[in-house]
């Protein structure tokens, strides 16, 4: 299937489905993770519109997006065993002329864990999700939980904006070693590879002191710390035991929390989460 590189053209081919649309925003380099919302948008909806947009405004200053994977061919055969009725691959020029100045800002849900290390982040998501969703129509958005803040950053944005669209959630596709799926595990050497699953371990050392009984947001957290230090060479950037809404940290008992970090091994950051006393 050819990308559609066009706003106009893509709205044009868009206006021409009918039945219901599911929308799969990704930045390319794909993997099972992003197949899996291709394959979940494809069950339940009509149809199904793919974006492949590395998109500038959400790296923050000094992160290095020249660096970020892209293989647009590699992708598109990825995407041809699926059903997939539209790929829209916009040039940064298309998607940002110049004078675009607009930005959306959800206020201090952004502000919090990836957004306190990534200055910026989530405006640029926040804004490009929004014109990606102005563009395709979508009936439903399909995002993945492995990055748990875009998923309330994106769903806030919807509901405050009144955008027409369900938030759909799935959970993180992960290697038979606990790794998230992820386009930057590609960046790790071997044994950065070999050190990566640790930072599942340590939510799943998290998870089974919960189902022991263990509240204590503080104690969760400690441990989860505890476990990643042993791996001198993962730096850990935060721990954060936080309430599934606003990701407020959280003090004193758990009964419902998302457990996330973030770490670099090398020069490659990674992220993580998982739920707690889901309801
Ligand atoms: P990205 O290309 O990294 O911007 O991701 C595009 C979408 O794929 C986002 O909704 C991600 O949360 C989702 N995604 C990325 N990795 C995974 C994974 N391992 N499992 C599930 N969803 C994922």
């Amino acid at each position: 299937m050819d990308p559609i590189e066009s706003i106009a053209v893509l709205r044009r081919a868009r206006a021409a489905l009918s039945g219901s649309v599911g929308f799969v925003p990704t930045m390319g380099a794909l993997h099972r993770g992003h197949l899996e919302l291709v394959r979940r948008a494809a069950a339940e909806q009509q149809h199904v519109v793919v974006s492949i947009f590395v998109n500038p405004t959400q790296f923050a200053a000094g992160e290095d997006i020249a660096r970020y994977p892209r293989d647009l061919a590699r992708d598109l055969a990825a995407l041809a065993d699926e059903r997939v009725s539209l790929v829209f691959a916009p040039q940064v020029a298309e998607m940002y002329p110049a004078g675009a100045t607009t930005r959306i800002d959800v206020g201090p849900l952004a502000t919090r864990l990836e957004g306190a290390h990534r200055p910026g982040h989530f405006i640029g998501v926040a804004t490009v999700v929004a014109k990606l969703c102005h563009i395709v129509a979508p009936d439903a958005l399909y995002l993945g939980q492995k990055d748990v803040q875009q998923t309330l950053v994106i769903r806030r944005m919807a509901r405050d904006l009144d955008l027409p669209v369900q938030v759909i959630v799935c959970p993180t596709v992960r290697e038979p070693d606990g790794l998230a799926l992820s386009s930057r595990n590609a960046y790790l050497s071997p044994a950065e590879r070999a050190l990566a699953p640790e930072l599942f371990a340590a939510l799943a050392a998290a998870a089974q002191r919960f189902a022991a009984g263990e509240r204590r947001a503080d104690a969760l957290r400690g441990l989860i710390r505890r476990h990643l230090a042993a791996s001198p060479a993962i730096a850990v950037d935060y721990v954060s035991v936080a309430d599934p809404v606003e990701l407020h940290e959280l003090d004193g008992l758990v009964a419902h929390a998302v457990v996330s970090l973030a770490a670099t091994i090398g020069r490659t950051r990674l992220i993580d989460n998982i739920v707690l006393g889901a309801p």
